[in-house]
This record gives structure tokens, sequence and C-alpha cells, in this order.
């Protein structure tokens, strides 16, 4: 599988880019999400030459901007420098699939960043980063996660299935789409579009339903927009249960009653917090895949990333 390119903030591949000479290393992504994508990693603060080690800065909000200015020296204000960095960065990386970026950071945090005043005292934490700011404004479309939440099991789960997906478009679809290509596409994703949002599965419904309306080029953008903004909703246990109960409609008329009543229990335990999703899906997969339909096997639902990732082995908390 060619590696999928995935943006990051340098500290987090444990190299010593921070103001004190340190780094933030962090093992899921060096340890495990190594193997499937190649990171271009990227220091801004360094970048605009601020060096190693350098003076602490931070967000201050001031004549109602928001401004990254030294804590020390209130002359240095490096926000339009993060500004020019992440332009630049944007144009060099086009076609990553992704980007984590470093929490509480005032040049790379994407929530929540601690805003302060001219004064000193902190006003609330609704800040973000100068560089991953403007770099999320050029690139709409790119999943981000900041480094720090991905210990969560359903926001680890939601940004990598993006990531997959993103990879999936650019290799398939992106370049020289038809309508062909662009239905035989979706016809993947829709119970994994299903578990994750149900009003965006009736949307990207619509838009493949009048293709001839349209230029191609401009609903496979559109696509891509819904798809992305589809699967940012988190699967939830309720999503992934529902996604399984259409599923085990195919099997109606193909297995014994008390087969479909052993599935019908699993998904609820599942539904109810009891088990992983790896249970019941195991199962249902197990006597879809011998009704032998290419639909239904080709379903990105069954595996949106590399099994061994693991990431459906635990009890998602919603
Ligand atoms: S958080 Fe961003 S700016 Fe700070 S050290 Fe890491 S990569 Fe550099």
């Amino acid at each position: 599988m060619k590696k999928i390119p995935l943006g990051v903030s340098q500290c987090l591949l444990g190299e010593p880019v921070r103001f004190d000479g340190g780094h933030k290393r962090n093992a899921f992504l060096i340890d495990v999400l190594s193997n499937y994508v190649e990171f271009q990693p990227v220091c801004p603060e360094v970048a605009i030459g601020l060096g190693i080690p350098r003076k602490p800065i931070r967000l201050i909000v001031t004549d109602g901007e928001d401004r990254i200015r030294g804590i020390e020296n209130s002359d240095l204000d490096v926000t339009d420098g993060l500004y020019r960095e992440a332009e630049k960065a944007a144009g060099q990386m086009p076609d990553i699939c992704g980007y984590v970026f470093m929490q509480k950071s005032p040049s790379c945090a994407v929530f929540g960043l601690k805003r302060y005043g001219t004064n000193g005292y902190s006003i609330d934490s609704r800040g973000r980063g100068a560089y991953a700011k403007r770099f999320m404004e050029l690139m709409p479309l790119i999943p981000v996660e900041e480094a720090g939440r991905l210990v969560d099991a359903g926001l680890r789960e939601n940004f990598i299935a993006r990531i997959f997906a993103l990879q999936d478009w650019r290799e398939n679809l992106q370049h020289e789409p038809t309508a062909k290509k662009l239905v035989e596409f979706y016809s993947r994703y829709k119970y994994q579009v299903m578990a994750h949002h149900v009003p965006s599965y009736f949307l990207i419904g619509k838009l493949l339903a009048n293709l001839s309306e349209h230029p191609i080029a401009d609903t496979n953008n559109k696509f891509i927009s819904l798809l992305m903004s589809a699967l940012g909703h988190p699967a939830t246990r309720k999503g992934n249960a529902n996604a399984m109960m259409h599923l085990r409609g195919y099997l109606k008329h193909h297995i014994s009653s008390l087969s479909k009543q052993e599935l019908s229990q699993l998904i609820e335990s599942y539904a109810k917090g009891v088990v992983p999703l790896v249970v019941p899906l195991t199962l249902l997969k197990h006597h879809l895949m011998t009704l032998d339909n290419p639909y239904l096997k080709n379903q990105t639902f069954w595996s949106p990333y590399p099994e061994e990732l693991g990431l459906r082995n635990v009890v998602l908390s919603v």
C-alpha cells in the first residue's frame, strides 16, 4: 500500500524543535501510524527563523485581533510570518490527506488555545494557533486533529477513517473523474456514510442522482466536500448499529431465524456499549460474504482502514 502523505507538527516526531529545545514525541504517531503514513513535518516557528531555544510567544488579543506576540518582548509579533509559512506549506504539500497538530501551541493549536489580554490576564480558551488557522483556511478539505485528542478512541478512529477515505478519493477519483467512476466510488462508502451521518447519506444520494445536470468536475468537488463532512461526524454506537441493521436486511431470506436472532442480539449489545464493534461486525460480515454480492463485499464499512490498527476493538463511550 502506498503510504498516505500526512502533515505533522515536527515536535511530535520527537525532534527537539520546541522553544525550550525539547520535543513532544507521540508514540501512536511514531510507533503505529507511521506504518501507514509518510509524515511531512513542519515546525513553523523554526521555519520563520525564531531559532532553538527561543523566547516564548502566546496569543495576545491586540486591538480586538488575535496576534501571536512575545511574552517578554511584546514588540515581537510573528502572526504574519506564521500566516506566510502556512501559505508556503500549503503550496508545498497539496496532496496531504490529513494533518496532526500539536495542542496548546500559539502556532499549531487547533482547539481551545488560551487567549490573553495585553494586561497579561487570560481572557478565554477560544483561540487557534496562527499557522494552523491559516493552513486550515487554505485547505478546508484536509482532516485535522490535535495529537492530544488522538488518545480518545472515537476521535482517533474518526480521524484515521477520514485520512484513508481522502487518500482513496485522491488515488481513484480526484483526477479524471467520470460519472461512472463517481457512482462506483460512492457505492463502496454508502454504509460507512450511513454510520457517520444519515443526513449526509441523503444529501450525497441527491447529488449523485442528478449527475448529468452539472460538469462532472464540479460534482466531484462537491462530492468530496460532502463525504469529508459526513465522515467528520463521529460514527457513534447508534450510527454503527443503524448501518448494521440495514445490512442485516440483506440476510432476510438467507439465514435461519436463530442466526438472525443471534445477530440482532449482538448488534443490540454493541449499541448498549457491552461489546466492541468488531463483535457484531465479524458475524454480520461472515453471513453477508456468503451471498457473494460485490456491492456488499466492497463496502468500506467493513474496514475503513487496516484492521491491524485495532480501532474497532474498543467500546466507544457514545
Ligand atoms: S508546536 Fe508547532 S511551533 Fe511549536 S515546536 Fe511543535 S511544531 Fe514547532
